[in-house]
Parts: C-alpha cells; sequence; structure tokens
C-alpha cells in the first residue's frame, strides 16, 4: 500500500493500473475468441471495478493518510499521542472495494487508549466518500 506521494508518483501508479488492467483483458478474449460484445463488456467492468478501487487508492492515500510529524495531543491527558502503524480501511463504493489507510496513534499514559488523530477523520470520512 502507498504511502504519501507526490502528484507525478500517484500518476504513474495510476497509469501503471490502467496498463495491467489491459492485459487481462486481452488475456480473457485470448480464452474467449468467441465471445460477444457484451460478454467481452462484462469482463470489461469486473476489472474496471478493480481498477477503480485500486486507483481510488492511489489518489486518496498517496495524499494522506492521516500522518502527523507532530502527534496530537490525546484528548484526555494531553500526553503525545503515539504512531503504531497503519491500519487498513475498506470502503465499498460505486466504482469498486478500495482499501484505504489511516494512521493509527495510541497514548501509552491512558493504557493503550487507541485512537486515529483528530483531523485524520476531516481530511476523508467514509461520508464524504459517498
Ligand atoms: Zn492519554
Amino acid at each position: 500500500m502507498s504511502r504519501q506521494q507526490s502528484r507525478d508518483q500517484r500518476k504513474a501508479a495510476f497509469v501503471k493500473l490502467a496498463t495491467d488492467l489491459h492485459t487481462p483483458l486481452e488475456e480473457w478474449y485470448d480464452h474467449h475468441p468467441a465471445a460477444s460484445f457484451g460478454e467481452i463488456e462484462q469482463e470489461a467492468r469486473r476489472l474496471r471495478r478493480e481498477f477503480m478501487g485500486q486507483g481510488l487508492a492511489v489518489v486518496i492515500n498517496g495524499r494522506d493518510t492521516g500522518f502527523q510529524l507532530e502527534p496530537s495531543a490525546c484528548p484526555q491527558c494531553g500526553e503525545p499521542l503515539q504512531f503504531v502503524g497503519y491500519r487498513p480501511w475498506r470502503i465499498s463504493g460505486l466504482e469498486g472495494e478500495t482499501e484505504l489507510e489511516r494512521a493509527y496513534y495510541v497514548c501509552r499514559a491512558c493504557e493503550g487508549q487507541t485512537l486515529f488523530p483528530p483531523g485524520s477523520e476531516v481530511a476523508v470520512t467514509p461520508r464524504s466518500l459517498e
């Protein structure tokens, strides 16, 4: 899964996904030479869902995963939160399945109270992606 990337890096990753979409469609057609237009279209739609799901992850994750160089303070005790890692966040969208990732923080002082930093939900909330 991608971390933050420049716009050019995201473009390259997106274009690679599109290129990778072409090969399986060609191979599918090789194995189904008598397929009707509708059948080819159906296979293309299936592949498109994969492409769109991954493509949206490139665009969204490449911009912001909620990671902060200066971690927020724990809302309960005020101690700085510690970055633990990235957690997957799966969204079923109109165009496909997208696995986003969000930076995940804990407060060591509050017995492992876990939370995403405030603000990480503001950038990309499920509601804003609907
Ligand atoms: Zn705390």
